[in-house]
């Protein structure tokens, strides 16, 4: 399997040579040549699999370069019932007909991330010993994605995380996961300032190429196609609890904002998994459904960008749309870089809605759309405890409201379950006026010794702290 770029540059490149990078030279994302196709013997094989080896089964359909007897003690190595909570690794629940929730979240940080971010960390550290090489991990969080990337990275050989946080603002639960850490290779580094500084010191430090490339500094953001091709996985395993089966349709309501999740969705509707429709869940920052609805993409600036009680979706642009757009435009990269480096560039939107191209997304692809506010999440909440005495995360609530919007009778509806409701628990006591029950190992983290250090928002600090940390 050959890996191509977005924008059209002419390179090639296999699996292991994109696990560790980024983007594409050309600014692009890698997508495979092709979509692997899968018939009907083989689901009807599938079906029967236990999860790990299911992921191996599609891992291995995009993964040449590395021994199939590797790949697969990967796979047992990452989706135990121990990391995961349970034999079925992603249970499936009727909460009521016709509706489900496939649960995502209850890795090591209770929320979706570690689905391919504990794949990723078992990648990184087969492949750098492989090379005899190290990896620096540099990133901005503001919670799910860098304590993801901790846990799944922490103890590993070859691999050292360096993950910047504004000081003061993740929530104390988030704070205690991430902080309490107290391996040698995480490093916690609290930055007075707001988010984008964060993101501003990590860009400015990844633009500084020779001090890049002296300590070898690289990213887990979710542009990484080895990230997005684990999540393909639960969607067959998704697929094959809510069907008897292989004819059946079912659809999808993904909670979103990157368009990681959903990408990965659309990637195994491509490869011949029935799914009917793909409906992409918003929050006030509705990039995504503006999109879905009009045509038209319009990238936020950071002050019309809102702070909301489902904040993992609080995205100005959804960096993996590119690769949705790569396809809908009928994978003609230079029609893909007029609207991404030049539409965007000049005018910050693009329009497609006079393009037949447009009709091809609710059509041929299958894409829906929905939009929530902090009084839907609160009212979805209260309802699902009230109703089916489930308790879910501010996401899922977006999720599963933009679900009920686009149900068709006879097709089974699954919710991505994106996080677990005790991480965002103040929103859940604003709903119901009380706190969510807290898994037993999570007890008390709040007042474990914290590892982290305080840095102000200046990148020559940050690489200074990298430096010193680095030998
Ligand atoms: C990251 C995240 C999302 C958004 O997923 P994308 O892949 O960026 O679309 C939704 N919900 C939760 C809880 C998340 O952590």
């Amino acid at each position: 399997m050959n890996y191509l770029s977005t924008r059209g540059h002419p390179d090639r490149k296999r699996f292991c040579e994109i696990l560790l990078e980024g983007l594409a030279p050309d600014g692009g994302l890698y997508l495979p040549e092709t979509y692997p196709q899968v018939d009907t013997a083989t689901l009807a094989k599938w079906r029967a699999l236990p999860y790990a080896e299911l992921a191996f089964e599609i891992l291995s359909l995009y993964i040449d370069d590395i021994l199939p007897a590797d790949l697969k003690a990967i796979c047992a190595k990452t989706y135990t019932a121990e990391v995961f909570g349970t034999d079925e690794i992603v249970p499936l629940r009727e909460l009521e007909d016709g509706v489900y929730l496939e649960a995502l979240s209850n890795g090591p940080t209770l929320a979706f991330k570690d689905m391919a971010m504990q794949l990723l960390g078992n990648l990184f550290e087969y492949e750098l010993a492989r090379r005899g090489s190290e990896l620096n991990i540099l990133g901005a969080t503001s919670g799910d994605t860098g304590s993801a990337a901790e846990y799944a990275m922490r103890g590993k050989k070859g691999v050292r995380v360096f993950m910047t946080s504004p000081d003061g603002r993740m929530s104390p639960f988030q704070q205690a996961q991430m902080f309490s850490l107290q391996d040698a290779n995480i490093h916690n580094i609290a930055i007075t300032g707001v988010f984008d500084d964060c993101q501003d010191i990590v860009k400015a430090v990844s633009n500084d190429l020779g001090f890049k490339r002296k300590y070898r500094i690289g990213t887990v953001n979710s542009i990484n196609w080895a990230r997005l091709l684990a999540q393909v996985v639960y969607y067959f395993a998704g697929y094959f609890q809510a069907t008897a089966s292989n004819d059946k349709p079912v659809s999808f309501t993904v909670p979103s904002g990157n368009f990681g999740n959903v990408c990965a969705g659309h990637v195994a509707r491509m490869m011949g998994l029935p799914i009917q429709t793909l409906v992409v869940a918003t929050n006030e920052n509705d990039v995504l459904d503006e999109f879905f609805r009009t045509g038209v993409y319009r990238v936020r600036a950071a002050v019309d960008t809102h702070e909301t009680s489902s904040p993992s979706m609080d995205i100005s642009k959804a960096s993996n749309f590119e690769r949705f757009v790569f396809d809908l435009v009928g994978r003609d990269s230079a029609r893909l870089r007029q609207l991404f480096v030049d539409d965007l560039g000049l005018q910050g939107s693009f329009d497609l809605s006079a393009d037949p191209a447009f009709k091809q997304a609710a059509g041929r692809f299958g894409f829906r759309s929905g939009r929530s506010t902090h009084a839907d999440r609160l009212a979805t909440i209260r309802d699902t405890e009230k109703r089916f005495a489930t308790l879910i995360d501010p996401h899922t609530a977006d999720g599963l409201k933009a679900a009920r919007e686009q149900i068709t009778p006879g097709v089974p509806m699954v919710v991505l379950e994106t996080a677990l409701p005790i991480k965002f628990a103040a929103t859940l006591v604003e709903a119901l006026g009380e706190e969510p029950a807290r898994p037993k190992k999570f007890e008390g983290i709040e007042a474990l010794p914290k590892r982290v250090v305080k840095l102000p928002a200046d990148a020559e600090a940050v690489k200074a702290y990298i430096a010193e940390n680095c030998d």
